[in-house]
């Protein structure tokens, strides 16, 4: 039964707060804690949301926290959801907070990079949060990607030892035990801290649930004056783009500059990442009240949807298309084939839809291509042999957490069922040596 759950404080995340009542609470271990408070241990705990909370649970915090409220001030759910469609939003909203979902299911959650890949702190908030609260906790607006330096004291933010991760060895790790006394180093690049107050505005704005204006035609409309947008209006010089901002980005230190598949994908309307979204439009100067509060008519947004040159009515230069597209292609269908290209870093089958729901291509459109056409069909392969590299992937992955695991830890992580074992078998030579397949197989052999 749960008894006592502290006050949240301002900007704290949930998963925090979390760790200050098993701290609170005197429990004996973690695992109890988290036995209190969510499902199963196999559900999805998270750091960045809520997890899948059991209804004692649910009941106990609802009453003291309206749970929409939790997910807008004190999940990252603004970060993730701050740019994707209307309906997304809301469905998002109430799926984090009564439904216990997955937020992977609910938006795109890019992998993470150097520098990203734990909780962050800022040793100044560590020392203020002990004088006026008595102890530390995880903030939220540490963690939003790209947040180099604390907005409050301007200094640089410190990694602590904690994954950022939630489906990594997921345990409570109060920021009171994790934040050691590091040296404090002060940002002193003007523009960095402009980029990071940038940052900060983007993520606290309201949430709007009301306006459907798309990313999109926001950036466009971003573009309009520049050298990167035709006059015309009619085509995007995206490469150009990516060059220059890449130039500009390069020397501020940022933990991931955005590729040129990412910002293409979010020109064409097909992705919304916050961290590339707010990339584009501070090197493009827009204000972020233009980004959160947009205010496009619905003749400016037409005219962007109308510019997408794939649908254009007008003879398309094939050659040309082909040229720009491949190399954007290549590490498009590399991310997928291996993995790189999701936070799970699960490796995906290649389908020629994902192509061209990715590349935003029209039917067909492909065979007019031969240099993408060769790309796509080098990573193609059949599904037993796409299962074959996820079991492989998945035993690589069980073994580095130096754990015992069977053949239902694979099917899990793997998702690849046991009765296609058989066909899945000559395929394993080919990836991976004797020995793991010898093991892999006698992993199924002893399922039972
Ligand atoms: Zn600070």
């Amino acid at each position: 039964m749960i008894s006592y759950f502290p006050a949240i404080y301002p900007d704290e995340l949930v998963y925090s707060w979390f760790c200050r009542y098993y701290v609170h609470s005197g429990f004996f271990s973690s695992k109890s804690a988290m036995q209190e408070l969510y499902c199963k241990r196999s559900d999805n705990p998270s750091k960045e949301f809520i997890g899948n909370l059991n209804p004692g649970a649910v009941e106990q915090i609802a009453k003291m926290y309206p749970l929409d409220k939790l997910v807008l001030e004190h999940t990252m759910y603004p970060q993730y959801a701050r740019f994707i469609s209307l309906e997304q939003k809301k469905t998002a909203l109430y799926r984090l907070g009564h439904d216990n979902c997955d937020a992977h299911h609910l938006f795109c959650v890019l992998p993470r990079s150097e520098g990203e890949h734990y909780l962050r702190f800022c040793p100044l908030c560590v020392n203020e949060d002990r004088e006026t609260c008595g102890e530390t906790y995880w903030h939220r607006k540490h963690q939003i990607r790209n947040m180099g330096i604390c907005t409050k004291h301007r200094c640089r933010l410190v990694e602590s030892s904690v994954p950022a991760k939630s489906e990594q060895g997921f345990v409570f790790c109060p920021a009171e035990h994790y934040t050691g006394c590091d040296k404090v180093v002060f940002e002193e690049d003007p523009q960095m801290i402009q980029f990071a107050n940038y940052l900060e505005s983007v993520f606290d704005a309201p949430m709007d649930f009301e306006n459907d204006t798309p990313i999109s035609s926001v950036l466009y409309h971003g573009m309009c004056q520049t050298k990167y947008l035709k006059p015309s209006g009619r085509s995007r010089y995206t490469k150009q783009l990516t060059d220059d901002l890449n130039g500009f980005y390069r020397d501020m230190g940022l933990y991931t500059i955005a590729s040129m598949y990412q910002i293409q994908r979010v020109l064409l309307g097909s992705r919304s990442d916050f961290s590339v979204v707010c990339q584009v439009a501070f090197f493009l100067g827009m204000m972020p009240e233009e980004l959160t509060s947009p205010t496009l008519t619905p003749e400016q947004v037409q005219q962007e949807q109308d510019s997408h040159y794939m649908k254009d009515t007008a003879p398309v230069d094939w050659v040309q298309l082909d040229t720009d597209t491949a190399p954007i292609l290549e590490a498009v269908i590399r991310g997928v084939y291996d993995g790189t290209a999701s936070e799970s870093g699960r490796p995906e089958r290649v389908s020629e839809r994902l192509v061209y729901r990715e590349m935003g291509l029209l039917g067909h459109q492909l065979e007019n291509m031969p240099m993408c056409q060769a790309i796509f069909e080098r990573y193609t392969e059949s599904y037993p042999e796409n299962w074959a590299r996820k079991i492989i992937w998945a035993y690589q992955r069980l073994r580095a957490q130096g754990k015992p695991f069977y053949w239902s830890d694979i099917r899990k992580l793997s998702g690849v069922k046991k009765k296609n074992f058989q066909s899945i078998i000559p395929y394993l030579v080919n990836h991976t040596d004797d020995n793991m397949v010898n093991q892999i197989i006698a992993l199924v052999a002893t399922d039972t």
